[in-house]
């Protein structure tokens, strides 16, 4: 690396309060060689931003947040606050069944600031380090998280948001000291080299082992084996039995999604076979968009019967395979021959229309008959068995399994529930479960396989 006379000398400031300090940090957005070390940050925080340190039972610290803290360090709040937006807008775009939560942009943002007006051209202290943690974890994921999620709550799930919450509120309570700790070790790894190469202003690394040091990580340490003690306890004293807790899931998911509802489009056992065949690998909204045409032209199964698959094609091209044109022609061509036109109702005779598999024959045998039925696909396959209403490694013990854990009566809700609450909260790479109101039923999330940390939807 060239040693960068100007960055070696630059002044330190005690605090960003100066005109001065905020002229240094807006030079740097002039900079290209900065802007370019911004670019590879944002890469890296995007790459980062699923993998995880376990801490304990459920407890995970996101690695973005190292990479964010020394991004903030070398170029200051100002490209701090324009590479978190771009780094959470590019991650939402670039993976928008990921991590990304749109409302936890402004948290994003605040926690590189923090980071930005702690760490910028200033001697970097342990209690310098541990202030800006306390600023994250108190200030940016209690007090400025819990109104945004008061607002999500209240508008997306028209339900209030428990503001007093001790699990979260603990949790940060493990995380600031543990925290705290890492990242003082990894700035005291990194500055020295930085400083050496005349990447870093001379003078910032103030995070020498001394004795007073190693006393603070020492306390700091144990403050955190005792806040960690205490959550897993609290933890422990909330979990349920899981045969206790159905009911309570059921409840909870109604209460979530009343007007959970099929988000195709269709009028009668007709449309609604030939949408739900469209459907596979497909989204409801791509298939609202082809079906207007396509009932228009073949408005029901004798039309379509009597049209050949290249001619249907076009229409539903967009939906994915040809397969699926020659299954839709074919199965209205059987419905005409043995059904007389008429939609059958029952599973045996659905599953023996080309094309039509055991999902695709519940669906249609609930939404367009009203019979009972659990229609298993991704989201009900993966957010009923994360929950543990099944336990099942195949969709066809999903369904058996939620046939005996679900009554009869919600059959039908039961999968338009799962399905809405893995379309916007339990989604499969990332389930959302710091917005979850099911964490504390759900058998995944006490199983400790993926528990995000509050914040870690964020890279704080
Ligand atoms: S707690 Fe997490 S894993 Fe469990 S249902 Fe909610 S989002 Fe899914």
């Amino acid at each position: 690396m060239q040693k960068n006379p100007v960055v070696s000398n630059a002044r330190l400031f005690r605090s960003p309060f100066s005109k001065e300090y905020w002229r240094a940090a807006l030079a740097e957005f002039r900079n290209l060689k900065m802007l370019l070390f911004a670019a590879l940050i944002v890469a890296l925080r995007i790459a980062l931003k699923s993998v995880s340190i376990p801490v304990a039972a459920d407890l995970r610290i996101g690695v973005g947040f190292f990479v964010n803290a020394f991004g903030s360090m070398v170029y200051g709040p100002v490209i701090a606050i324009a590479g978190a937006a771009v780094s959470d807008t590019l991650g939402a775009l670039l993976f928008p069944s990921g991590p990304y939560f749109p409302l936890f942009m402004i948290t994003e943002i605040a926690g590189s600031l923090v980071f930005a007006l702690f760490f910028y051209r200033a001697e970097i202290t342990s209690l310098r380090v541990i202030l800006s943690r306390f600023c994250i974890d108190f200030f940016v994921n209690i007090v400025l998280q819990t109104p945004i999620m008061m607002a999500y709550y209240q508008i997306m799930l028209g339900k209030s948001y428990k503001i007093f919450h001790l699990p979260r509120i603990i949790k940060n309570l493990v995380m600031f000291p543990v925290e705290s700790v890492l990242l003082i070790l990894f700035l005291r790894l990194l500055i020295p080299p930085m400083t050496q190469a005349g990447q870093l202003p001379k003078g910032m690394n103030k995070l020498a082992f001394t004795r007073k040091n190693i006393i603070v990580l020492a306390v700091l340490t144990l403050i955190g084996v005792a806040a960690l003690i205490l959550y897993i306890r609290t933890r422990r004293k909330k979990a349920k039995p899981m045969n206790d807790t159905r009911q309570d899931i059921l409840r909870v998911l109604a209460e979530t999604y009343p007007d959970a509802k099929p988000e195709l489009n269709f009028s009668n056992p007709y449309e609604t076979l030939v949408a739900v065949m469209l459907s596979a690998q497909c989204t409801d909204k791509q298939v609202n968009k082809v079906t207007p045409a396509v009932f228009r032209d073949f408005p029901d199964v004798a039309s379509m019967a009597a049209a050949d698959a290249d001619t249907l094609y076009p229409y539903v091209k967009s939906c994915g395979f040809k397969s699926k044109s020659q299954n839709i022609v074919a199965a209205c061509r059987m419905i005409m021959e043995r059904y007389g036109g008429a939609v059958p109702s029952t599973l045996e005779e659905l599953t023996s229309l080309p094309g039509v598999g055991r999902k695709t024959a519940n669906v249609v045998m609930a939404v367009a008959f009203g019979k009972p039925a659990i229609a298993v696909d991704t989201h009900v396959f993966r957010v009923s068995n994360r929950l543990g209403l099944a336990q099942a490694d195949n969709v066809l013990d999903t369904e058996m399994q939620l046939r005996e854990a679900i009554p009869e009566s919600d059959w039908n809700h039961a999968h338009h529930w799962l399905i809405f609450h893995g379309r916007r909260v339990c989604s499969a790479r990332n389930p959302k479960c710091s917005i979850c109101p099911l964490t504390g039923l759900c058998a995944y999330y006490h199983a400790q396989k993926e528990t995000p940390h509050e914040s870690n939807t964020a890279s704080l």
